[in-house]
């Protein structure tokens, strides 16, 4: 048990004290989840249909996840892999089947987004096919992660200036057909993209897009590989986000949404991509314990058992129909699929709506200056969409 401060000071000063200053100041102290709500130090009430940045799978303290983090806390924790464990195993097959992958599938396990991106760049390095191929491309304005291989891959100048020289080879080109047209060659290695750009706002792509990728990538050897850190584990409304289009890449990177809250994340490889690393070129002393793939398991299996696919295919339309009977000024338009949605503003307001949200119970976050974003629990139900209904309105009328 930790010991209860002694301290007067009050959290923000205790957090501006301590914590290093990599952070925008909290907007609360939450002490307690369950379901799609949590608490604060005061006993406020939130509505969260933020869940951690589509992390919180299940919401908050899910009784089964909470047995099986239990349970295995006090069976087996960790084991380095020099060891296998069944949890691990559970989940690698359980990842090949969900993905499409089969039998020549492989799954790689980290421990966070930012590091299943660094898989995938190692990966990338290592397609050799027909000579070097120098070249990585990924999109403007993308979002891949914080450590220096991810950031590179990340379409934003600016998070990177203050870090170069980045890691070299990553072209960044715009979301359209013509560019990707004009930019995949035989010197490329690998294309990253987000099936939808979430940290840039809800972000789809064109329509078609996935599977000119994927014919353009198949044609020169390129390595296709999805970021859907954000977009997978059922968010979309399908597992993952390529399974709208009808196309397979040749990796997936995993975190987010995977664990339901403990830090998990994976790469999962399709065919020939699978046979890239050699013994010894990548891992990870954490990296797929048995304590945080028994909670994936559990996600896995309950998202299963609830059919929260459908789940959020449907509440995400119903979501939709809320905001529209909303009937804002406001409101341009609500872009994303499924549980991840981008509600779009008229005005670069998104910041003060989302405090205003705040202040009404309703946790919500501003992407970007004209767009909230929506990524509630995959548990969302009738009486949670009303209130969000109600909690939104709310802090609409206050703008
Ligand atoms: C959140 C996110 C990441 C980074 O994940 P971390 O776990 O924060 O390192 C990478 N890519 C996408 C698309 C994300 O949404």
């Amino acid at each position: 048990m930790s010991t209860p401060s002694t301290t007067t000071a009050t959290w923000p000063d205790r957090y501006a004290a301590s914590m290093m200053g990599t952070f925008a100041p909290p907007l609360a102290l939450l002490v307690r989840g369950e379901g799609c709500y949590a608490w604060d130090d005061e006993g406020t009430e939130y509505l969260d249909f933020l869940a951690g940045i589509a992390v919180n799978s299940l919401g908050h303290a899910h009784p089964d996840l909470v047995a099986t983090v239990t349970e295995q806390m006090s069976t087996l924790a960790h084991v380095s892999n020099y060891f296998a464990s069944e949890p691990q195993l559970d989940l690698a097959e359980r990842l090949q089947r969900l993905a499409g992958a089969g039998a020549e599938g492989r799954v790689y396990f980290c421990n966070s987004g930012t590091e299943a991106n660094e898989a995938a760049f190692k990966l990338a390095r290592l397609n050799v096919v027909g000579g070097t191929r120098p070249r990585i491309l990924t999109l403007v304005d993308s979002f891949h992660g914080r450590t220096m291989g991810a950031l590179a891959l990340t379409g934003k100048p600016a998070m990177q200036a203050p870090f170069d020289p980045m890691p070299g080879g990553v072209e960044h080109i715009d979301s359209t057909i013509e560019a990707l047209e004009a930019a995949v060659d035989d010197t490329v290695s690998a294309f990253v993209l987000e099936p939808i750009k979430g940290e840039a706002g809800v972000l789809p792509l064109p329509d078609g897009y996935l599977r000119r990728a994927r014919e353009l990538c198949t044609q020169h050897g390129v390595l296709l590989i999805l970021d859907e850190i954000q977009t997978g584990v059922a968010r979309t409304g399908e597992w993952f986000a390529f399974q709208h289009e009808g196309v397979q890449p040749d990796a997936v990177t995993l975190a987010k949404g995977l664990g339901g809250g403990l830090p998990i994340g994976a790469l999962v490889t399709f065919g020939a991509a699978s046979a890239l690393f050699q013994r010894g070129q990548h891992g990870s002393t954490f990296g797929g314990n048995p304590l945080v793939t028994a909670a994936a398991n559990t996600v896995l299996a309950v998202i299963e058992r609830d059919d929260l696919v459908a789940n959020a295919a449907r509440r995400g339309e119903q979501l939709r129909e809320i905001i529209a009977g909303l009937g804002s000024p406001l409101i341009d338009g609500v872009r994303g699929r499924g549980l991840l949605l981008g509600v779009a503003l008229h005005e670069p307001v998104a910041r003060e709506l989302a405090a205003s949200a705040l202040a009404a119970g309703l946790i919500v976050n501003a992407p970007n200056d004209s767009t909230i974003r929506l990524a509630p629990p995959l548990i969302v139900g009738d009486a949670e969409i009303a209130e969000f209904g109600r909690r939104f309105g709310q802090a609409l009328a206050t703008l």
